[in-house]
């Protein structure tokens, strides 16, 4: 189904505003790729999932992401640098198949895995489980087939797996079904399949608040597990500083009282908590106000 760089010359030049206006990922962004096209019935289910999960480039920098600096270390020597020096990461020394992120929810897992596909510039499958499993039971395990040829169509790319353990609880647990059955053994002869091919770098990563839940197999083949904590007493100030960075606050404000008083948050947490300060003002304008004059403020 790959056909090797044949039409780049006849592709329109589609992209070029975007690659114009994010400089900093001009060098590492592929060019244009030929469309993925799947001859014979399962044309419509490619079209599906190239519409659903491919995510060209999800802008998100590692300086968005407060904190983390260790996971972001992991996962640049996990993913970015085999792609960047593909001779020195072979043999031993060769990169991860898979990279299972581990955390409580809302500690930026789902970031990460985006920075990492806007950093490098592959390609984004962003899967989640029900994406796989819900309305085309019987036809799941095609879909993952069709999945990864697609990411080797389109290599280098990440496939991003969130919320894994549902996709992927242990075989022969009651809650199992026949059928994802069928998609957890497909998921593992693909990840096994997935190294064969040379110069295609395809990286599964997967995301999961319950590790003990996945299937042993499974874990066998995310063979890189990075812990993703709850956000320190610096991170949760730079979480602060980077929420906030739109707005003015005021000059007494001190964030690193306030990151104190936030022990315990979570990421989303913090950002949610940012949302609600940032309403404060409308708030207070508008407090007693009748509809109509509400409406007219909003024209001013
Ligand atoms: P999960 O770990 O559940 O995948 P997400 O990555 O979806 O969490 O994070 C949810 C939201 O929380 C993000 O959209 C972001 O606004 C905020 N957030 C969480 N952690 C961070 C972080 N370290 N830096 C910046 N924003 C964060």
């Amino acid at each position: 189904t790959v056909k090797k760089g044949k039409k780049k010359e006849e592709e329109p030049p589609k992209k070029d505003e975007s690659v114009e206006e994010t400089k900093d990922t001009k060098e590492t962004k592929p060019e244009e790729k030929e469309k993925f096209e799947c001859p014979g019935p399962d044309h419509e289910l490619a079209e599906m999932l190239e519409r659903d999960i491919v995510q060209k480039d999800p802008n998100v920098h590692w300086e968005d992401i407060a904190d983390l600096t260790e996971a972001k270390r992991l996962l640049e020597e996990a993913v970015v640098l085999p792609m960047w020096m593909p001779d020195f990461f072979k043999g031993i020394r060769r990169p991860w198949r898979g990279v299972l992120m581990v955390g409580p929810p809302g500690t930026g897992k789902t970031l990460l895995a985006k920075a990492v596909a806007t950093e490098c510039g592959t390609t984004f499958f962003n899967v989640s489980s029900s994406t796989l499993t819900s309305k085309y039971r019987g036809e799941s395990e095609k879909l993952v087939r069709l999945l990864f040829s697609m990411a080797r169509h389109y290599a280098p790319s990440t496939i991003f797996i969130d919320e894994i353990d549902s996709l992927c609880s242990k075989r022969g647990s009651e809650s199992e079904h026949e059928a994802s059955r069928r998609v957890k053994s497909e998921l593992l002869v693909q990840m096994d399949g997935m190294s064969s091919e040379q110069g295609k770098l395809v990286m599964v990563l997967a995301a999961t608040n319950f590790p003990w839940d996945i299937d042993e197999a499974l874990r066998r083949r995310l063979e890189k597990r990075i812990y993703i904590p709850l956000p320190s007493s610096e991170g949760r100030e730079a979480l602060l500083g980077i929420n906030l960075r739109e707005i003015s606050t005021s000059q007494d404000l001190s964030l690193s009282d306030v990151a104190s008083w936030l022990e315990g948050y979570s990421g989303a947490d913090i950002t949610n908590v940012c949302r609600d300060a940032a309403m404060m003002t409308m708030r207070m304008r508008i407090a007693g106000l009748k509809p109509s004059e509400i409406r007219s403020l909003g024209r001013e």
